[in-house]
């Protein structure tokens, strides 16, 4: 019966663990810098904290990504791709970048180079 108590305590710690660790990493990262990559190729990069509102076009063999920045924010508008994906995963809001697979398109936030500038200067 105790042993069964604490096989249940252990399960409640792993659980809480596993929440807190997804939260940590699906946290938006500590930077505002962010960069639309295609087929390895940084197409744009730029501050999201100091961009205006825009549309962006990309093309990849003819099919079109619409990428908005919105109130400091990115996310696909619009896309040619059969599976939308892109579109349906909304606004970039962690480390986890938007994809778009057919497209060959990577939207992400790029890691804190402002630290490392700290460091060097
Ligand atoms: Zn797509």
């Amino acid at each position: 019966m105790k042993q069964k108590i604490w096989l249940f305590v252990l399960c409640g710690i792993l659980l809480l663990a596993g929440i807190v660790g997804s939260i940590l990493v699906l946290q938006r990262p500590d930077t505002s810098q962010v960069e639309i990559v295609q087929d390895g190729t940084v197409l744009y990069s730029f501050d999201l904290d100091s961009e205006e509102d825009q549309v962006i076009e990309v093309e990849y063999n003819g099919q079109v990504n619409r990428i908005e920045i919105r109130d400091h924010q990115i996310h696909v508008l619009e896309a040619d791709c059969p599976d939308q994906v892109c579109v349906n995963m909304g606004w970039l809001r962690s480390a986890a970048p938007i994809v778009c697979l057919p497209n060959h398109l990577v939207i992400q936030f790029t890691e804190g180079s402002d630290s490392l500038d700290a460091v060097a200067g």
